[in-house]
């Protein structure tokens, strides 16, 4: 009972320690290697088919317990080596001698399909690497299996078809066709060579093993047939230690790299192959001379030596040439993979991290991959304050900060647009380290940044996604999830959001377009009002018209939920006629009650590619009395350099008109405000953001007092948009901003609430916080 307990805790270590398919190919070349000692007991046959289907054995166990995919390939090489091993039972225990043609025995039928099948199974592995189908691949693999031919004819067939005459007999063929079927396996294995992703692995060695051990036994067994003195031991070891290494094959692991393309190709490889290539073509030639020596002519030979000096130095210069192609090739594929402002990896580097850990082997149980999408806040402002000189100085701090932060930790980094980063974190054992990771990059860049003398403080917002396993698939949708959840965490003023599935999945929203045409005609799209007013005498200077969709079901719905989902629709059109119309007569109705209001009507950048937007505004006003003074136009930073050359001219158009022209939500956008300029604009919106954090944050009034002064010097005047606060009112006062427009005031209420508003507004007092 203690000796087994032992034995059993033996076994269990040593399996522990040595790999089953290693245990395999050691304990099946042990028994090879005492098939002389066996064969003086008469027991050579059994010996032999024991391994061979112990083998075949191992090859249907490993292949069932690994499932490797595509499975196919891997069947059919199953179903190889046992037709092999079936065909050679068969063969040992009938007399087969026979004629070819009709009579082909049983045992040729299970051989031929044997060698066949293995054929097929190689081209199909090798076939599994698109989109680059590897061309070149397959002809290197065409060129050995026909050198190795050539030689084959030259001391396999030739010598028998002289020692046995020529005949159709059957031995003859078969033995010629057997060694020829393996030559073919030879060339595929240089195929799967260049293809595969496990080309250099042992799994990979372990196969060549096999099936040039095969290819020597099929050899040998030919050159007996030759009277060659070989003892039959020596064949039936080779095609044991092939039998056995298949084995191992199966049992190994990394099986279904085998499969697995290439993740990049590799060039140094290829420089190996050309280098195996070259002699290997000039084999034959060399076999032929040797042959024919000593008939040849001195001069012939002179001229056939100065041609194999040529070739040779021809092939040195080739080598050397792709050497150089190599070298220039890898570089550019390093410039490739890196960011050209910041020297760190880029996008591509990510993909091809992606790429390779698809296929990797070391992937931990029960771990997943994080992507960390990291975005700098309000840098868009920065640039446009600052200049893009000092912003790209930033960026680089920033990347090297974060660059040398990664590399400590063991995750990668890449710059994969302006101001976004993204960290990839492989094999993550759980949540919480990814989050700890983005708080601690946050953290990271808290501590001040000094450029060109000047310090600047930068923070970020991070969103997290996670998915278990890498395919391409999962990989952009990681990309997506990401960017929802940085956008939440942007929103949510949170820095740092994970995603989630069920909250930050986007709704369907197909509805929308579906239902607005009807809405329209329904009556249910009204406009509301929101006053601006101007700051130093506190008076209503004019009204915003924003639309709202009182829908019978979901009741009132914002625009930012449906103006964005009709934005690339014909229906912003209709939206803006319909705005315009309303907000021409709704003013005419206010004019005759001796309210004078100037309204602002906002358009997208969709609106400004219509030709006929300036006759239809001049037509609205023209329609309900509305001076052209008394209407203005809002349009977003970057609707405005949609097509700067259009919208220039329709803008001039406009204001030819006596149209005025704002610019809304500045600061979110691409532009510098000395371009906009050159679109003679006359007011500029600050976008609420930085209205809102002003008072507590000092880089976003660095930003509104610096567009104040700019503005200043450019004859613009600026209004603030989103005032919650009194103490806003009085600091932007103070800065000498012209207007104001926020809740504080009033929240956009429907026409006939307007006079009251107003009222309300111009007599209360916002110097004191209530
Ligand atoms: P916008 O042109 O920047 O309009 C200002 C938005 O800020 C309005 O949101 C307004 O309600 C909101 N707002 C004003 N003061 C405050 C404040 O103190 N605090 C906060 N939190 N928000 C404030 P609304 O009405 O939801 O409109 C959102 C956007 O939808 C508008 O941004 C505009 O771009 C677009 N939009 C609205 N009406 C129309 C329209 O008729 N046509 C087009 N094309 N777009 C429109
Ligand atoms: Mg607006
Ligand atoms: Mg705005």
């Amino acid at each position: 009972m203690q000796w087994s307990h032992h034995i059993s805790a033996v076994i269990s270590l040593a399996a522990r320690m040595t790999p089953p398919w290693k245990v395999f190919w050691l304990a099946g070349l042990v028994a090879t290697a005492c098939l002389p000692l066996v064969s003086r007991f008469g027991l050579r046959d059994s010996w032999f088919f024991l391994i061979a289907i112990l083998s075949v054995s191992a090859i249907w166990l490993g292949i069932w317990r690994q499932r490797p995919q595509p499975c196919q390939p891997w069947l059919q090489f199953a179903v190889a080596i046992s037709a092999q091993c079936l065909g050679g039972l068969i063969e040992a225990n009938t007399d087969a001698s026979g004629h070819f043609g009709l009579q082909l025995s049983l045992a040729d039928v299970c051989l031929l399909t044997g060698h066949l099948a293995l054929v097929r199974s190689l081209w199909q592995l090798a076939c599994q690497q698109h989109p680059q189908f590897p061309r070149h691949g397959f002809f290197q693999g065409w060129i050995l299996a026909t050198s190795l031919m050539l030689i084959g004819w030259q001391f396999l067939f030739l010598p028998t078809i002289l020692h046995h005459g020529f005949s159709l007999d059957r031995p003859q063929i078969f033995r010629m066709l057997y060694p020829s079927l393996s030559f073919i396996e030879l060339g595929m294995l240089l195929w799967l060579w260049t293809s595969s992703n496990a080309y250099a692995s042992r799994v990979f060695l372990q196969l060549c093993l096999a099936i040039l051990f095969f290819a020597i036994g099929e050899c040998v067994f030919h050159g007996t047939s030759n009277s060659l003195a070989v003892p039959h031991d020596i064949n039936l070891m080779c095609w044991l230690i092939g039998y056995v290494s298949f084995g191992s094959v199966a049992l190994h692991p990394d099986i279904a790299q085998l499969g697995h393309p290439r993740a990049s190709e590799d060039d140094r490889h290829a420089h190996h192959i050309l280098t195996m290539l070259l002699p290997l073509a000039l084999l034959f030639p060399v076999a032929l001379l040797l042959r024919y020596f000593q008939a040849l002519h001195p001069a012939t030979i002179g001229i056939l030596l100065g041609f194999f000096i040529i070739f040779i130095i021809g092939w040195y210069q080739l080598s050397t040439t792709l050497q150089n192609i190599i070298e220039v090739k890898q570089q550019l594929e390093q410039q490739n993979r890196t960011d050209y402002l910041t020297g760190i990896p880029n996008r591509n580097y990510l993909e091809q991290v992606v790429e390779s850990s698809m296929y990797s082997t070391r992937v931990l149980p029960h771990s997943m991959n994080a992507m960390l999408l990291m975005d700098i806040d309000g840098f868009k402002a920065f640039n446009n304050i600052f200049g893009f000189g000092l912003g790209d100085l930033i960026l680089k701090a920033v990347a090297k900060r974060l660059h040398h932060n990664s590399q400590a930790q063991g995750y990668h980094f890449a710059r994969v647009d302006g101001d976004e980063f993204i960290v990839l974190m492989l094999n993550v054992p759980e949540k919480a380290i990814v989050e700890q990771q983005a708080w601690h990059i946050h953290q990271l860049l808290e501590q001040p940044f000094i450029v060109n003398g000047l310090t600047a403080k930068v923070s970020c917002s991070i969103g997290i996604s996670m998915a278990d396993s890498f395919t391409k698939h999962a990989f952009s949708n990681m990309q997506r999830e990401s960017e929802r959840a940085l956008l939440r965490a942007k929103e949510n003023q949170s820095q740092v959001e994970c995603y989630q599935a069920i909250r930050d999945k986007p709704a369907d929203k197909s509805w929308i377009i579906s239902e607005f045409r009807e809405a329209i005609h329904a009556r249910q799209i009204v406009v509301y009002y929101q006053p601006k007013v101007h700051l130093q005498t506190q008076t209503v200077i004019g009204v915003e018209a924003l639309v709202r969709w009182q829908h019978p079901l979901r009741g009132l719905i914002m625009p930012g939920e449906f103006v964005p989902h009709i934005e690339n629709t014909d229906l912003i059109h209709t939206l803006f006629k319909l705005v315009l119309h309303e907000s021409t007569r709704q003013w005419q109705l206010w004019h005759q009650q001796q309210l004078d209001l100037t309204i602002a009507v906002n358009v997208t950048a969709r609106d400004l590619m219509n030709f006929d937007l300036v006759k239809e505004v001049a037509q609205a006003l023209e329609k309900h009395a509305m001076p052209a003074n008394h209407i203005e136009v809002e349009i977003t930073e970057s609707s405005a350099l949609a097509d700067p050359r259009r919208v220039k001219k329709l803008l001039s158009d406009l204001i030819a008109l006596g149209i005025k022209i704002s610019i809304d939500d500045y600061g979110t956008g691409y532009s510098s405000l000395l371009y906009l300029q050159q679109l003679s604009l006359h007011y500029l919106k600050i976008d609420q953001q930085f209205i809102r954090e002003m008072h507590h944050d000092a880089s976003s009034l660095a930003i509104v007092c610096s567009t104040l002064e700019l503005a200043k010097n450019l004859h613009i005047e600026v209004i603030a948009e989103g005032i919650h606060a009194a103490v806003s009112v009085q600091q932007l006062k103070a800065l000498g901003c012209y207007g104001a427009q926020g809740f504080l005031f009033s929240e956009p209420v429907p026409a006939s609430d307007i006079p009251a508003t107003i009222r309300r507004i111009e007599s209360a007092c916002y110097d004191i916080e209530s």
